[in-house]
């Protein structure tokens, strides 16, 4: 599975905005955005002006980053989202929604992206019924995901539950909470992504 590691709060410094790596540590005081929102590194301060070819590659490495992809995979998601009619930027935040780790997030059954994708891949939940190892695959409208029987998995995902209980749920999804089960009611809009992303830097730089 291919991640960030380490210093994940570098990374929010370094884009100047909060990306919620953390689980609920990011909605605490001990966020590292509230307390040094200055890039890392010892001559941060020093760097010049901005080129567009700047603004565009930080707006890229955000959405990446947000979604904890590397560059391959991303590129991949940029040529489907190509190649599907209508607005580049839009289909492309629509599909890295609604990727399965995404979702499992999205429905408050892990306490982090990180948190989400370690149970995917250890085979820890299903989509419509089948075991789904796979982080990035991507689910459709009518689609229901749900974590294993096992009485421990149950128990982390309620816990899960317990502490995302504010989080809203994104129209485009249904969740039980008391059943655990998600169910895909239809396609996220770009009203449905909830990040302040300029997808048009992205398909501007993509596409060079
Ligand atoms: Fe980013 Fe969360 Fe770390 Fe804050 S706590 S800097 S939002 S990862």
């Amino acid at each position: 599975m291919a991640r960030t590691h380490g210093a994940v709060c570098k990374l929010c410094r370094r884009e100047g905005m909060k990306l919620f790596l953390k689980g609920q540590r990011c909605f605490s005081d001990k966020c590292a955005i509230s307390r040094r929102d200055y890039p890392p590194g010892a001559h941060s301060y020093r760097r010049g002006k901005i080129s567009e070819y700047g603004i565009q590659l930080r707006e890229k490495q955000k959405l990446k980053r947000i979604y904890g992809m590397l560059e391959a995979p991303f590129r991949r998601v940029f040529a489907e989202a190509e190649r599907l009619p209508g607005n580049t930027g839009e289909h492309l935040l629509a599909l890295l929604e609604r990727r399965v780790d995404n979702v499992v997030l999205a429905c408050g059954f892990a306490l982090s992206r990180n948190h989400a994708r370690q149970m995917i891949v250890h085979g820890h939940f299903t989509v419509n019924g089948s075991r789904m190892r796979s982080p990035s695959a991507v689910v459709r409208v009518g689609d229901s995901i749900a974590p294993g029987a096992r009485e421990a998995i149950q128990k982390v995902v309620r816990e899960a539950v317990e502490v995302n209980k504010a989080q809203p749920v994104p129209a485009w999804l249904q969740v039980d909470r008391e059943g655990l089960k998600g169910s895909v009611v239809a396609l996220p809009r770009r009203e449905d992504v909830p990040h302040p992303i300029q997808e048009q830097l992205i398909v501007e730089i993509c596409s060079r």
